[in-house]
Formats: C-alpha cells, sequence, structure tokens
C-alpha cells in the first residue's frame, strides 16, 4: 500500500510541475531564438567597394620629408615663457619648399603668425567648402626619458622600416601626409570641385587657444560654413578589439569635454604637535578620496552603442551576440568595461587628480591646501552638472571648487551622414580589410574649436596603432611604418577626390 500511494504521490507532483516546467522550457526556447535571431539579422554596415587605383608616391622621398619635419623641433611647452617663434617660422618655410605645388594652387595665410590657415577654390562656388585640420606642435620629451630613446625623438632617424621621432604620429605625419597627396594630385591636374581649407594649428597641445580658436575665429567672421571638418582624433587599431579578427579604424563622431578643477582647503597655522582633527593636506585627501570612490555613472550610450552596432556583426560568436544583444547583455558588457581604464572612460566622466601643493615644513601645519583635477566629461553632459557633481560630492564647505579650463563636450555628429559615409567609402577603399566603425575621442583635440562652424565634424588619421604603439604617442620612442605612411598619403589623395569630387 505505502509503495502505491509513494507512487501516486509522485505522480502528483509531476502533474503539478509539468506546466510551469514547460513554460520555462518554452521561455528559455523563445529567449534563445531572440538572441540568435537578433544577431543573424543584424546586418554588417560595412561597405563593399571596388578598389582603387593608387596614386603614384616615391615613398622614399617622402619618408625623408616626415623625417625633416620631425627633425624641426615645434615644441609646445605648458610654460609660455619657453614658446620659440622661430622654429615655427622654419617649419613654415619647410613646408613651402618641399611642397612648391600647393603652394603655388592654395592661398596661404598665417593666423597669430605661427598657425596655417589654406584656401583652394573649387569650381562650384555655391557648395559647402571642406575644412581638414591638424597641429603642427608636438610635446615635449619628458625629461630624464631622453636616453631610453632608441633612436634620438627629434633627428628624424629613418632605419629602412620606421620613421622614428617625435611627431610621427602625432600629429606631423597626418599634416605633412597631407600636403604629399595634395602635391601629386595637383601634379596630376587635379582640380576640385569643392573649396578646400586647410588649417593647421601651433599649440593644440595646450589647448590650441592661440592657433586653431584664433583660426575659427576669422573664418567664422568671413562667415565661412563648412559640410565637413576632419581633424586627427581616432585611428586605425590593429589587436586592440577582442573578440575581432580585423583592424579596425574608428571615425571620431564626438569627443568628451575637457574640465581642470582647483580644490582649495584653508588650514590654520601652527605647531604640529598640537594639530586639529583635519589639517588642509587632510582635507585636501578626503575630498580626493570621495571622488575616486565615487565614479561618475557609466552607461552605454551614442557614440559608444553606434560603436557597437557596427562591431557587432564584425566580432566572434560570443562577442558578437552580446553586442546585437545590449537589451539582455547591457550590464555584463558595461561591467566588463569599467574593470579597466581605457574602456571605462568610453561609458563614463573621468575624474584624474593631477596635481598637488601644500605645506612648506614638515613640523608646520599647512595655512593652505591644493589639488588640481581634471576632468573628460561625457558628451550629453555638461560642465556645469560635472561641477555641481563634484561639489555633492566632495559635500565640504571648507572645500572651494574653481574652475581653471573648462570646454564642453562636441556634439555628436551623425554617423549616418553622407560625409561620414564618404569618409568610411575611402578606409574602405585604401584598407580593405579594416573593419570601419564610429568611435569616441577621450582626449581633446583642435576639432572642438572649428565644431561650431561645420555640420559635421569627425576625427580620424589613417594611421596603424598597434597595442604596442599606445605608449609611444606622447611618450617614448615614437615612430610610424614608413608602408604606414604611404598608405596615408593615398588615404587624403582619395578623401579628397571623393569629398571634394574631381572635375573631369
Ligand atoms: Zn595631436
Amino acid at each position: 500500500m505505502t509503495s502505491f500511494s509513494q507512487f501516486d504521490h509522485v505522480q502528483e507532483t509531476r502533474r503539478q510541475w509539468r506546466k510551469p516546467v514547460l513554460a520555462l522550457g518554452g521561455a528559455l526556447v523563445v529567449m534563445c531564438l531572440l538572441l540568435i535571431g537578433r544577431w543573424y539579422f543584424w546586418d554588417s554596415r560595412q561597405l563593399d567597394v571596388p578598389p582603387v587605383k593608387a596614386i603614384t608616391v616615391d615613398i622614399d622621398k617622402a619618408a625623408w620629408r616626415l623625417a625633416e619635419a620631425v627633425r624641426i623641433k615645434t615644441i609646445s611647452y605648458q610654460d609660455p615663457a619657453q614658446f620659440n617663434g622661430e622654429v615655427f617660422d622654419d617649419f613654415h618655410r619647410f613646408l613651402a619648399e618641399s611642397f612648391p605645388r600647393v603652394h603655388q594652387t592654395f592661398e596661404r595665410e598665417k593666423v597669430n603668425d605661427y598657425s596655417l590657415l589654406y584656401r583652394w577654390q573649387g569650381r562650384q562656388s555655391g557648395l559647402k567648402p571642406l575644412l581638414f585640420t591638424g597641429h603642427l606642435d608636438v610635446v615635449p620629451v619628458s625629461p630624464g626619458t631622453e636616453l631610453n630613446w632608441e633612436r634620438p625623438a627629434f633627428t628624424g632617424f629613418i632605419d629602412g622600416n620606421f620613421v622614428w621621432g617625435r611627431g610621427t604620429l602625432d600629429d606631423k605625419a597626418s599634416v605633412i601626409a597631407i600636403f604629399e597627396a595634395l602635391e601629386v594630385l595637383i601634379t596630376q591636374g587635379y582640380q576640385p570641385e569643392r573649396t578646400i581649407y586647410l588649417a593647421f594649428g601651433h599649440d593644440e597641445e595646450i589647448g590650441g587657444y592661440q592657433g586653431a580658436a584664433m583660426a575659427a575665429k576669422l573664418l567664422e567672421e568671413r562667415g565661412e560654413r563648412f559640410l565637413l571638418s576632419l581633424d586627427e582624433g581616432s585611428a586605425i587599431t590593429d589587436g586592440l578589439i577582442k573578440g575581432l579578427p580585423a583592424r579596425a579604424a574608428f571615425i571620431g563622431v564626438a569627443e568628451k569635454g575637457y574640465l581642470t578643477l582647483r580644490l582649495t582647503a584653508q588650514g590654520k597655522g601652527g605647531h604640529a604637535s598640537a594639530p586639529p582633527a583635519h589639517t588642509a593636506v587632510g582635507l585636501i585627501a578626503r575630498a580626493i578620496t570621495r571622488l575616486e570612490e565615487t565614479p561618475f555613472d557609466a552607461q552605454i550610450r551614442p557614440p559608444v552603442s553606434d560603436m557597437m552596432d557596427y562591431l557587432a556583426p564584425e566580432l566572434e560568436f560570443w562577442t558578437s551576440l552580446k553586442y546585437a544583444n545590449r537589451w539582455l547583455f547591457g550590464s555584463s558588457i558595461r561591467r566588463h568595461m569599467i574593470s579597466t581604464p581605457s574602456s571605462a572612460a568610453m561609458l563614463r566622466t573621468t575624474f584624474a587628480a593631477t596635481m598637488s601643493q601644500a605645506g612648506v615644513k614638515e613640523n608646520v601645519l599647512p595655512e593652505s591646501a591644493r589639488a588640481i583635477v581634471n576632468m573628460r566629461v561625457m558628451p550629453g553632459e555638461t560642465i556645469a552638472q560635472t561641477i555641481a557633481h563634484v561639489e555633492e560630492i566632495i559635500d565640504d564647505p571648507k572645500v572651494r571648487v574653481e574652475t581653471l579650463t573648462a570646454f564642453e563636450p562636441a556634439p555628436v555628429s551623425d554617423p549616418a551622414s553622407e560625409s561620414f559615409q564618404m569618409i568610411h567609402k575611402t578606409i574602405a577603399e585604401i584598407f580593405p580589410d579594416v573593419v570601419v566603425a564610429p568611435g569616441l575621442v577621450r582626449g581633446s583635440t583642435d576639432s572642438k574649436h572649428y565644431a561650431f562652424l561645420a555640420d559635421h565634424t569627425y576625427r580620424f588619421v589613417p594611421a596603424v596603432i598597434t597595442p604596442n604603439d599606445f605608449g609611444r604617442v606622447h611618450g617614448t620612442n615614437e615612430r610610424i611604418a614608413i608602408s604606414d605612411y604611404e598608405h596615408m598619403i593615398q588615404f587624403y589623395a582619395r578623401l579628397f577626390e571623393n569629398t571634394a569630387g574631381r572635375a573631369e
């Protein structure tokens, strides 16, 4: 009897559970179908374009000219007293001598003595002009690291495969490649339909306020309005994106805002043997700790979400599935991204305490303490919101917050515009193996000064950056592969034809 009753009980339990188990199984099947379906129907946004006939570049001579550009020490120092205008005059002369046809064809003017603005009238005056920008200045070599350079930073050494030196990646390669491309096009009889402007600032590395900002003001006064403004900012990355078998070109459609704050705490001086609970140093330290321990909100939003849309179909299966189904995996992607500083900076406003100053003697209480914090503000947020949030986190009336430098994040440019498509197409033509995606520039470029003059602002330099190269930009042993440099020249030549048109 007992065994019969047990059997009966098991049957009863089965009956009870059948429906929920079936429902759960059904839901899982539906979810899997949905995940796979979204992944499967997520179309590639890469362009399939026929290869183009490359222009003829004498790469040995071009590499030599880039090396010559490196030798001219157009350094931007933080301290304005160290500025040397003569080297910029030398650089202007070098450009005029090296690229005579460009200088015969374009009108050229100096802005604030050391920045350069060029203009080539297109054949159709009714078309909105194009603006290509870059910068002539470079950062100094950090004192004490000179001997770490395999080749000295300013000798423009060519070893057969690479041109070495400060500026070969940031940003002389791009500026000189633009000149090389135009020199060849002009020699071939090329004439643009659309007017082309070139603007090269002399102080980008310290904010561009004397160069690009002044050029932008001049252009504004003349009533110029651009279809497209293209600056440095993003590049072609090789081996940087996990799960992506190809190289990836990011076209920066936005860049973060820039904010530098000074935090000051006042203290009472006196003997360190009878201290208060918190000295001025302690108050500043507490404020910084609070900020570091309360990071800003991290979210996947444009343009990073657009970047994921472009990358999703190109990634290996699991990452691709996750990117295509962010409605389910969004928080796991976000958690993963905020675990490393470089990807965390794509999702939120960042904060870095960079300088501090306090005290005069070990046994004297400091009268005041100061710290400088540098912040990069996400597109969609504002400087005012950021400052208010900082004050809220510090939550201490004894710590004063002052703004030293502030630049709002530029508006996000449309990744579906015709100008974006033209840059995308040019990349596909010159670098057929490269996956293209819109991106966010974490740093700051001169493009911020021109953004209000252009319908669309993009940031892209066709230089190839490997994980190994990352530390070379603004660091030690900056260099560029000569074969990559040749592609840069090809890219710009094609880009002028694609965007400015070719008059037959
Ligand atoms: Zn730069």
